[in-house]
């Protein structure tokens, strides 16, 4: 199989619950990748996100940040659940060096992720028995991801097929 055909096959898909399957031509080998939530992973997992907290509005309107949180930290809105707290990275890092427009981008997209959430790729090598049923021979999968868009999932495709020894 060519490494580009496979690709080609595997590679479209971005969202949990997505999946693509390819299947050899003699219809012996297929490789099924699929995408899945990642409930275990966080955004304090990755020093690179910054840290959040979650928000909680006292009566009075006094909303106290989180203990280890400084001046520097935002309220995120986030859709579903709410507000967050949102401390960005360490005083003097990177962000410091962004306009205004950059960090409610950055922000931005902490929301988003806090809102969609991480989540894992996982490519599992099947044969195909004399009965005709699948069965799984390899599985690989990385976890922890924050998105596949940008043609990061091919990035990681390939290295998951070098794993299932395609
Ligand atoms: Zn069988």
């Amino acid at each position: 199989m060519s490494p580009d055909e496979t690709l080609q096959a595997l590679g479209d898909v971005e969202h949990p619950g997505d999946s693509a399957t390819w299947t050899n031509e003699a219809g012996t080998v297929r490789l099924v990748v699929e995408v899945h939530h990642d409930e275990d992973a966080s955004i304090n997992d990755y020093e690179s996100d910054g840290r959040i907290s979650h928000y909680v509005s006292h009566r009075d309107g006094h909303d106290p940040r989180p203990e280890g949180f400084t001046g520097r930290a935002r309220k995120l809105e986030v859709d579903r659940s709410g507000f967050v707290w949102w401390e960005p990275y360490a005083e003097g890092g990177w962000w410091d060096g962004l306009n205004v427009a950059q960090q409610r981008a950055e922000a931005q997209r902490i929301a988003d992720l806090v809102q969609s959430g991480f989540v894992g790729v996982s490519l599992d090598r099947q044969t195909k028995c004399d009965q005709g049923h699948w069965h799984s021979e390899d599985v690989a999968s990385l976890w922890g991801i924050d998105s596949l868009a940008g043609g990061y999932m091919r990035e990681i495709l390939v290295d998951l097929l070098a794993e299932v020894s395609v």
